[in-house]
């Protein structure tokens, strides 16, 4: 095998297109932050936007800034943005709630469109290894509406799917292994059986590639803190195909999703279009964040865009890869798949040495060190690669603080050992 070089890593920042990017960002010294896929990092730009709103906006201008300042139409404006990172037109995309409140909604509507049309089918298809909200979500609803949740092997969604399928909702990206599976070949066998697809973009907008449209979705969410950079507990993003999205009312009927909010009419009337997916009032600040997130990967585009952001991570995450191979092999098991095809921006590793919290320690002692991954339950180390602003040279030098950290058994410490509440 080739030997992978510090040096080697340091000319790859030198070529890399994407490299001005990452003056962007308010990044800590002294830190290599390989976490941007939990929570992305600060960018520069959100300290001042939050300064002037706070001092002018609010402060200043106070109520009448929804008019003034845009505030109404943040949840639309930032919609727009985000949209031209998933293939989704102007118009189609909107800011709203947690993501965890935006699947309650997409799973809802998608459940009442599919049983209006065929109340025969009766499965809802999802993969094992989904994040829990989304499971959770899925659950609840089966429940409300008894009907069958099916959790399955990624590789045999298609062989699940038959003429009982009301809908599948899936993660272009696995959160937990970083696998990633086929938006069109996926989008196309449900729509072959008759159901409908659902994708869960927490870990693909932002990350790679994403075509909606293109892949003739029908419903999408997504997460604004983590690839786009949106702030702690940023508001989500929500899609519905201009086929659906008239069709029916989502749940949450709050006052915003109205056709005309301000008549405060007695009755429900749904906002046409995805402004009915809207329940109360944007979160203004978080919102600000949001945005200034969003246009720290607007600024890819005229260095290619996603296209190249994605290009960059393979990069990342194939190095990261090599490396770990190089040197250290005989204990550290790649999880996550190796096709660049069939993996998102981030690479899962377990420990094959592994007793009692082994894992978790080795997370909490690279953190000590200034590498910052994450631990997800029950034994996989994770490290997210943010093509924006993560160098080569950073992947270089994570890995030999993993070699450090294996070599001294420092993972073995009491204080490396105590979970804390956010792992
Ligand atoms: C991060 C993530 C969420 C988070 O949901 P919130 O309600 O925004 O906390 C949901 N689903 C998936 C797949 C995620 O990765």
């Amino acid at each position: 095998m080739v030997c992978i070089t510090r040096e080697e890593c340091i000319a790859l920042d030198k070529k890399d297109v994407l490299a001005s990017l990452r003056d962007q960002f308010d990044l800590p010294p002294n830190q290599i932050y390989l976490d941007g896929n939990s929570l992305g990092v600060l960018p520069k730009s959100t300290r001042t936007r939050l300064i002037h709103v706070l001092q002018e906006e609010w402060g200043r201008d106070l109520i009448r800034s929804w008019n003034t300042a845009g505030w109404m139409d943040m949840p639309n404006r930032v919609g727009d943005k985000i949209a031209r990172l998933v293939g989704a037109a102007p118009g189609e995309l909107i800011v709203a709630d947690s993501t965890s409140v935006n699947l309650y909604k997409i799973l809802s509507v998608a459940l009442k469109l599919v049983l209006a049309d065929t109340p025969e089918r009766r499965t809802i298809i999802s993969d094992k290894t989904m994040f829990p909200s989304d499971i959770y979500m899925m659950e609840s609803l089966a429940k409300e509406y008894q009907l069958k949740l099916l959790l399955v092997d990624t590789a045999n969604i298609v062989d699940a799917l038959d003429d009982t399928t009301a809908l599948v909702l899936l993660t272009p990206v696995s959160y937990l292994t970083g696998e990633m599976v086929d938006m069109n070949e996926i989008t196309s066998a449900v729509h072959s059986v008759g159901g409908l697809m659902l994708w869960d973009l927490a870990h693909s907008a932002g990350a790679h590639e994403v075509d909606l449209n293109g892949c003739n979705a029908d419903f999408a969410v997504g997460c604004g803190y983590k690839y786009l950079n949106g702030g702690p507990g940023a508001p989500s993003f929500v899609w519905a195909h201009p086929r659906h999205v008239n069709r029916v009312a989502q749940p949450l009927t709050g006052w915003l999703g109205h056709a005309a909010p301000f008549a405060f009419d007695r009755s429900y009337t749904p906002a046409p279009g995805i402004q009915r997916y809207i329940a109360g009032s944007p979160p203004i600040l978080s919102m600000v964040g949001l945005e200034c997130g969003v246009d720290t990967m607007l600024a890819a585009e005229p260095f290619g865009g996603m296209k190249a952001i994605r290009a960059k991570s393979i990069e990342l995450t194939e190095l990261f890869i090599n490396c770990v191979k190089q040197f250290c092999s005989e204990v550290m098991e790649i999880v996550s798949p190796l096709d660049v095809n069939k993996r998102g921006s981030q690479v899962c590793l377990r420990f094959v040495q592994a007793e009692g919290n082994d894992t978790y320690g080795i997370v909490q002692a690279l953190i000590a060190r200034g590498i910052v991954g994450d631990f997800r339950a029950p034994d996989i180390l994770r490290f997210g690669f943010t093509p924006l602003y993560t160098r080569f040279v950073d992947v270089f030098n994570s890995v030999q603080a993993i070699v450090d950290v294996l070599n001294t058994k420092e993972y073995k410490q009491q204080l490396y050992q105590v979970r804390a509440k956010v792992t």
